[in-house]
């Protein structure tokens, strides 16, 4: 997501983990008894309930019903293949903000509860350690806003789109709601005629049916869950070729076609910009999805991208800014969604680079100087890790405060620290590093750890130091070959915790 719009603001977990702690201090007591069903979770710094141990998901299978109305809950099926990497008694999923009807496992019945925001199923016998999982859940997915949190479905002016960033795939479809554990998704999504339906990926094939027409689409790519998106519209589907053949679809309000065109134009040469930065394009297909909303937010939902109409039509907003905004979420389709955070406090490697590149292009298209910005963004730091964290230990937000993770320390305070990294290092080591952490690894996830150690082995020397202070310091470092940059300190609110 882009820094310089109204953020997205995760819903506050902290409820569901002290039930977590009440409940196995109290399994504990009984130890005898069945285990109770409780919410269970990877421990994320930031969201320690989301996500599941146990299994690993391979592929999710997505059917849901449009009725036409977008105030009304879609009926779903959703298929999950996993693994079992432990013996299983009990298969926990992140799902709530829907009615669950029925779950089988593995062909058979399972009797299944809710706890917390996890549902909790219990197959007939246990699962062996290996053994293979398919999940099928009959459900409810529910477009209007849950109580209290964000996300999820996002109402459009003529149908429905998918923001799910940071934890909100789970008031959607039951999943492992953590992008530690990516996987393949197939869409098949039924929509009444006149509607338009794209997802994910690419088109796997239309069918006509009694109640309209249902969607087929398919990533070629894993997916973490909070990257999936599915638009059902009265839209437009604009195609065009990128560099090397690559697939660009564009999807707009029919309605807005020709006034969207000229910036949807600019896409293909946006890409080749980045490609001669970083490599090639690392999915199958990229464009945007301009929905008729207002989310106060863009997000980089791989191979589709999720923009505000209004983004486009604001006569307040300069071409440059458009632009730069575009950038900012094409090059998350490589630092976020083919290399995907291991857990959300790694979100600086996400937003620092789609910063970085973000403001490179607005430096060489636009004549707006990067030294000028980091400049700025030095004398603020201080002030941003003091409200926000320093960028890799983001602050969680606080129980019942609508408190964004989206914060400038990991927008242009993380973009800062790669700054100092180019500073540090020089342009020529700075570039193959990010070329090879892309490369290194794509399709998967990766921490902050991993860029240390990689970035260290392309230097040719240790810079954990370097990242320790510039990545976890309550203040700034000095800014290598800018001795004269300061940072302004923190006023005595923004101290306060
Ligand atoms: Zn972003």
């Amino acid at each position: 997501m882009p820094h310089s719009l109204r953020s997205v603001i995760p819903r506050a977990r902290r409820a569901k983990a002290a039930l977590l702690a009440s409940a196995v201090s109290g399994c504990l007591i009984a130890a005898s008894a069945p285990a109770p069903a409780v919410p269970l979770g990877l421990g994320d710094p930031l969201f320690p309930t989301l996500g599941n141990p146990g299994y690993d998901v391979r592929s999710y299978d997505l059917a849901f019903t449009y009725s036409g109305s977008n105030d009304k809950p879609l009926s779903a099926v959703t298929t999950i293949r996993a693994r079992a990497t432990e013996r299983l008694e009990r298969i926990n999923l992140d799902f709530t903000h829907g009615t669950v009807q029925s779950v089988d496992v593995n062909g058979t019945p399972a009797a299944f509860t809710g706890a917390g925001e996890d549902l909790v199923i219990t197959p007939e016998v246990p699962l062996p350690r290996g053994g293979a999982l398919r999940i099928t859940v009959r459900h409810t997915s529910d477009p209007r806003p849950a109580t209290g949190t964000e996300g999820g479905w996002v109402r459009t002016e003529d149908g429905l789109a998918m923001a799910n960033q940071a934890d909100a795939a789970h008031l959607v479809f039951p999943c492992n709601d953590h992008p530690s554990d990516k996987a393949m998704f197939t869409f098949r999504v039924t929509a009444p005629d006149g509607y338009t339906v794209v997802a994910n990926g690419v088109p796997a094939g239309t069918e006509h049916t009694g109640r309209g027409t249902t969607w087929t689409y398919r990533t070629k790519h894993p997916m973490a869950t909070e990257l999936a998106q599915v638009s059902i519209g009265r839209s437009a589907v604009l195609h065009r070729r990128g560099p090397h053949g690559l697939p660009v679809r564009d999807v707009v309000p029919a309605e807005d076609r020709a006034l969207l065109e000229p910036w949807l134009a600019k896409t293909p040469q946006q890409i080749a910009w980045l490609e001669k930065k970083v490599g090639p394009f690392p999915f199958e297909a990229y464009g945007l999805l301009i929905a008729r909303a207002q989310t106060g937010f863009e997000l980089e939902t791989q191979t589709l991208s999720l923009f505000e109409k209004g983004v486009f039509t604001q006569p307040a907003y300069p071409a440059w800014y458009v632009e730069s905004l575009m950038v900012h979420e094409l090059s998350h389709q490589w630092f976020g969604d083919s290399v995907s955070p291991r857990t959300w406090s790694d979100l600086w490697l996400n937003e620092g680079h789609a910063t970085w590149y973000e403001s490179l292009y607005a430096e060489e298209t636009a004549q707006r100087p990067m030294e000028t910005r980091m400049k700025a963004a030095y004398g603020l730091s201080d002030r941003w890790r003091a409200t926000g964290g320093p960028p890799a230990a983001p602050r969680p937000p606080k129980p019942g405060r609508k408190i964004s993770l989206f914060r400038p320390s990991v927008y242009d305070g993380a973009a800062l620290v790669l700054y100092a990294l180019r500073q540090e290092i020089g342009a020529p080591a700075f570039e193959r590093l990010e070329r090879a952490w892309v490369a290194v690894h794509r399709d998967g996830t990766a921490t902050t750890a991993d860029f240390r150690r990689l970035a260290s082995g392309i230097a040719g020397r240790d810079l954990s130091g370097f990242f320790r202070a510039w990545l976890y310091g309550e203040k700034t470092p000095p800014m290598p070959g800018h001795p004269d940059w300061k940072s302004d300190p923190p006023q005595a609110s923004e101290t306060a915790r």
